[in-house]
């Protein structure tokens, strides 16, 4: 088949990894195309993952606000009620307005959208399928892989995205479940369980491991489970899934802890157990890009680069954390990288946020990491209580909290649960960036009255913490 075009790049996927990685090529010069399956744009991020789950936590929040916090301010709502069709709406407007958004970024740079699915067919040519059998070829100098990943499902039962869903599924309930199981504790399952659970759900989270969201330091996630609970979520820990068995109106659910076993019933499961690069139909042993058995993960260099030279990955199909931010800056790098400029992401300072209430967010290494490798350091936290503005807007639960190396005072970690939190660690993202130390931030003028004072707070904490290796939790109550 003759080739139709020839590209200095073709980007095959248009999630935050793929779309960024294409503006910044058109801007080095490039002539560029971005190739996507969906006819939206914006990848898993922005159509079933970040976005309408954002806007869906926004809504049922403002919902139960109305419900449990108003009166304490004096606000009568009267009788409330909900809405489900414009709730789901309004999130589907949130999708189409970015999506349309990400559109007219990539026309403005002089991209190229193909829609259609992309297949490699040598290192430097691309196969694009439209609809059925029509087959186009495409040239380019440089390919970049950015086709994310997807759910994995329980073995045995798929997803039909209506009982047994996976995110997907979970964000277009056409009605509020009476009972959502959740398998998996990570952030997926903690943020949509939280949607339906303030919705008026009962929501039961089954995780294998001994604690919810388990890559959080260690006292953040024991607060969040703590706080998860009292909100009336049902947390199964230690506990494995036995069985499943599916019916037309329940899925009946055997659950096994320390060898006992249980049922439990539910009329919708969110399986959130785990995603998976995709790469199935792209073509990559067929040229020679090596995959990671294990991980299904594309192995690549520290310029991004596959086993195939012209052929560069990025984003959920890399190993490091699947976040939509790391994929954009990998996006970012692997394109400077391909212009010959020094290209480089900073893998300490990623922040990892879970917009449960209250939020999570947290970057740089747990106090069970410092420990674990030996590093002499101090900590020092804060409590939302003694935030002023947190006061004023009865946002008292958790805490930041600031870790340090115990001789330089650089900054190691910073973890927050809180209100907030996931606008705040940017700061404390800019520090571990800037290689900060907790005096810095301790010295930083904070406005008054703000949540960020309790990072302050925090800092000035850990910096006093005089003890080598101790970990002074200087927690003092402020105004
Ligand atoms: C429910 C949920 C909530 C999330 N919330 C957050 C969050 O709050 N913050 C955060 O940072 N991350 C979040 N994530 C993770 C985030 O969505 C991913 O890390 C991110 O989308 C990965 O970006 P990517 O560009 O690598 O791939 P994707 O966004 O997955 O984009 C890949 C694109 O490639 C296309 N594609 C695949 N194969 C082909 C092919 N053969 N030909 C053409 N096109 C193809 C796909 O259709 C897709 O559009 C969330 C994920 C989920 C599921």
């Amino acid at each position: 088949m003759a080739s139709k075009e020839t590209f200095d790049l073709i980007v095959i996927g248009s999630g935050p990894g793929g779309y960024v990685a294409a503006v910044r090529a058109a801007q080095l010069g490039m002539k560029t195309a971005c190739i996507e399956k969906h006819t939206r744009l914006g990848g898993v991020c922005l159509n079933v993952g970040c976005i309408p789950s954002k806007a869906l936590l926004d809504s049922s929040e403002y919902y139960h606000l109305a419900q449990t916090r108003f009166g304490e301010h004096g606000i009568k709502t009267g009788r409330l009620g909900l809405d489900l069709k414009q709730m789901l709406a309004r999130k589907e407007k949130v999708v189409k307005d970015l999506t349309d958004n990400v559109r007219q970024l990539l026309e403005g740079h002089d991209v190229t959208i193909l829609q259609g699915t992309a297949r490699l067919a040598g290192p430097n040519r691309v196969i694009l399928t439209r609809g059925k059998q029509k087959e186009e070829a495409f040239e380019a100098k440089h390919i970049l892989l950015a086709t994310g990943s997807a759910p994995v499902a329980l073995p045995g039962h798929p997803f039909d995205e209506k009982q047994i869903v996976s995110a997907t599924g979970a964000l277009a309930f056409d009605a509020v479940p009476k009972h959502l199981g959740i398998v998996g504790g990570g952030y997926i399952g903690l943020e949509l369980g939280s949607v339906w659970m303030r919705l008026g759900a009962k929501v039961t989270v089954i995780e294998m491991l001994p604690k919810i969201a388990a890559g959080l330091d260690g006292q953040v996630g024991r607060t969040l489970d703590r706080l998860l609970r009292k909100q009336g979520m049902d947390i199964r820990v230690d506990t494995k899934v036995a069985g499943v068995k599916k019916t037309a109106k329940q899925i009946k659910v055997a659950i096994e802890k320390n060898g006992k076993q249980e049922n439990l019933t539910f009329d919708r499961l969110l399986v959130s157990i785990g995603r998976r690069p995709l790469t199935q139909g792209l073509g990559l042993s067929e040229v020679g890009v090596e995959v990671d058995a294990r991980s299904g993960q594309v192995k690549i260099d520290d310029q991004y680069r596959t086993s195939v030279p012209s052929v560069s990955a990025i984003g959920d199909l890399v190993p490091g954390p699947m976040l939509a931010h790391k994929a954009s800056a990998e996006g970012i790098a692997a394109v400077e990288a391909m212009a010959g400029q020094p290209a480089e992401v900073n893998y300490d300072a990623i922040p990892a946020i879970v917009y449960t209430a209250p939020e999570v967010a947290s970057v740089g290494l747990t106090e069970e990491q410092v420990k674990e490798r030996g590093v002499p350091y101090c900590t020092g936290s804060y409590p939302f209580t003694g935030a002023g503005r947190a006061r004023c807007m009865g946002e008292t639960d958790g805490f930041v909290k600031v870790i340090r190396h115990g001789r330089t005072d650089r900054v190691l970690g910073i973890h927050i649960i809180g209100a907030r939190a996931a606008d705040m660690i940017a700061e404390g993202v800019l520090a571990m960036e800037f290689n900060a130390s907790s005096e810095d931030i301790a010295r930083t003028i904070h406005g008054h009255p703000t949540f960020a004072e309790a990072l302050m707070e925090a800092a000035m904490g850990a910096s006093q913490c005089a003890i080598y290796g101790a970990q002074g939790k200087a927690s003092t109550e402020g105004p």
